[in-house]
C-alpha cells in the first residue's frame, strides 16, 4: 500500500473549509489539534509462554459535541499518524450526521492474522487495561474497525465492567446482539452507504435495475453492501478482496461468493467452484483492474488511499461512493472533479456504522432494546437529511460533496466550541 501521509491531507480540506465559512485562523488550530494523544505498550503472554509488547495507541481529538467515539484497529501498518487522522475525521463524521458524539479512534500495531484466538482475547482485554483510565461511557466509546469485530468488543466490554467493579456494557459499542449490541449494527455501515447512494442515484437519475456497481473490499463493509445491493436490485459485476477479484459482466448473487470463500479462503480462486455459479462465466481481475472497470458505480470499501493521482484519471465510474475511511486523496478528488464525477465521501458514505453505535449505547444507557426495524428507520432518516443538506451545498457554493460535508460538519463544530 501507498504510504502517503493522511494526516496532512485532512489537514489540507479542513484549511480549505475554515475559509470557506470566512473563520479566522484560531479556529483552524484548534481544529487542527488533537486533545489529547495517548500511547501504550501492550504486553501479553503468548501461547508459548513468552511475552510480546505491541504499540497501542488512542486519539481523543474533538469532544465538542459529545464523549469521543471511534473504532479500534488492530492492523500491522497502524501509526500514529493514521490514528490521528482517523480519529479527527470521526470528530468530523459524527458532526455530519449531527449526533452528539466526539471523534476519537485507537490502534494496536499487530497483525491479527497471526494471532491464535486466545491470544487475540488476551491482547483485546490488556488494550482495555491499558488504556482503562481514558476511556467509559460518558468518556471515550471505541467500538469495532479494520481487524476487529463484535467478539473483540464482548471481551472488551466484559474487561471494562471487571476493572469498573459493575457491568457496563456502555464503554464499548459494536458488541455482539446477544450481549448487549443493537440490532442492524454488523451491517450498518453498509446499509448507511445504500441510503446515501439511494440519493444519489435519484439526484444522477439513475434507473434502479440497470445500475451496475463494482465493490473494492469483501471484508464486513464490502460484503454486505454487495449483499445489500443485490437485494435492491442493482447489479453487482464485480468484487475483491486483498488478493485479487472477480469480474461477472451480468452480474452475481454476492452470496454465492462469500460462501465460495468462507469454504476455500481466498476470493479469486473461491469463485464458481462447485457453486451454483460453475456456468457463470467471469473474469480474475486485480483490484487496480477492479477499480478502472466500466461501471455506474465504484465503492471502495478495503483500504485508504486506493484512489491517487496515478489511477484517478483512470476511473470509468460515473460515481464512487466512498465506503472505506480515506480511500480518495485530495488529489485524486481534483481529478474526479475535473471528469464531474460526483463522490459521496467517506464522512457521510460510511457513517452508519458510528450512527448505529449512537444508537447501541443510548439503548445500553437506558436498558432497552430496540426493534431492527427502528434502529434502521432512524438510520435511514438521518443519513438522506445530511446527504440532501451536503447536496443543497455543493449546489449553493459550487463545490464538491466532500467540501460541502466538511462546510456542514465543521460549521457544526465550531458552532458546538462556541457555546
Ligand atoms: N470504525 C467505524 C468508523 O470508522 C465506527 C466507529 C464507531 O462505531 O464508533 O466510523
Amino acid at each position: 500500500m501507498e504510504r502517503i501521509n493522511p494526516f496532512n491531507n485532512a489537514l489540507k480540506q479542513l484549511k480549505e473549509s475554515i475559509a470557506y465559512l470566512g473563520l479566522d485562523e484560531e479556529y483552524y488550530r484548534r481544529l487542527s489539534t488533537p486533545e489529547h494523544i495517548i500511547e501504550h505498550p501492550v504486553t501479553i503472554v503468548m501461547d508459548s509462554g513468552e511475552s510480546k509488547t505491541f504499540q497501542g495507541y488512542r486519539v481523543q481529538f474533538n469532544n465538542a459535541l459529545g464523549p469521543y467515539k471511534g473504532g479500534i484497529r488492530f492492523h500491522p501498518l497502524a501509526n500514529i499518524e493514521e490514528v490521528k487522522t482517523l480519529a479527527f475525521l470521526m470528530a468530523l463524521k459524527c458532526a455530519v450526521v449531527n449526533i452528539p458524539m466526539g471523534g476519537g479512534k485507537g490502534g494496536v500495531q499487530v497483525n491479527p492474522k497471526n494471532l491464535s484466538a486466545e491470544e487475540l482475547e488476551r491482547l483485546s482485554r490488556a488494550w482495555v487495561k491499558v488504556f482503562f483510565h481514558d476511556i467509559g461511557p460518558d468518556r471515550d466509546i471505541p467500538a469495532p474497525d479494520m481487524y476487529t469485530n463484535p467478539q473483540i468488543m464482548a471481551w472488551m466490554a466484559d474487561e471494562y465492567s471487571k476493572l469498573a467493579g459493575h457491568y457496563t456494557p456502555a464503554s464499548f459499542t459494536g458488541k455482539p446482539v446477544d450481549k448487549d449490541g443493537s440490532e442492524g449494527r454488523e451491517f450498518a455501515t453498509s446499509q448507511g452507504g445504500f441510503y446515501a447512494l439511494t440519493e444519489l442515484v435519484k439526484k444522477m437519475g439513475m434507473q434502479t435495475g440497470k445500475i451496475r456497481v463494482v465493490i473494492q473490499g469483501f471484508g464486513n463493509v464490502g460484503y454486505h453492501a454487495a449483499r445489500i445491493l443485490h437485494e435492491h436490485g442493482y447489479k453487482v459485476v464485480a468484487v475483491s478482496d486483498s488478493r485479487g477479484g472477480i469480474y461477472v459482466e451480468q452480474g452475481f448473487n454476492p452470496d454465492h461468493v462469500m460462501q465460495a470463500k468462507r469454504e476455500r479462503g481466498v476470493l479469486v480462486n473461491a469463485y464458481c467452484h462447485g457453486t451454483v455459479c460453475d456456468n457463470i462465466e467471469h473474469k480474475k481481475i486485480t483490484n487496480k483492474e477492479l477499480l478502472e472497470l466500466e461501471c455506474d458505480i465504484l465503492i471502495p470499501a478495503a483500504l485508504e488511499n486506493q484512489i491517487t493521482e496515478k489511477n484517478a484519471d483512470k476511473i470509468k465510474a460515473r460515481a464512487v461512493v466512498e465506503l472505506a475511511n480515506g480511500a480518495i486523496t485530495p488529489e485524486a478528488d481534483t481529478i474526479l472533479d475535473q471528469k464531474r464525477i460526483p463522490v459521496v465521501p467517506d464522512v457521510l458514505a460510511n457513517a452508519g456504522g458510528v450512527v448505529v453505535s449512537y444508537f447501541e449505547w443510548q439503548q445500553n444507557l437506558e436498558n432497552k432494546k430496540w426493534t431492527e426495524r427502528k434502529v434502521l428507520n432512524k438510520l435511514e432518516k438521518i443519513i438522506k437529511k445530511e446527504f440532501n443538506n451536503i447536496w443543497i451545498i455543493s449546489r449553493d457554493k459550487k463545490v464538491n460533496l466532500r467540501t460541502a460535508a466538511f462546510i456542514l460538519g465543521i460549521g457544526r463544530l465550531v458552532k458546538a466550541i462556541k457555546r
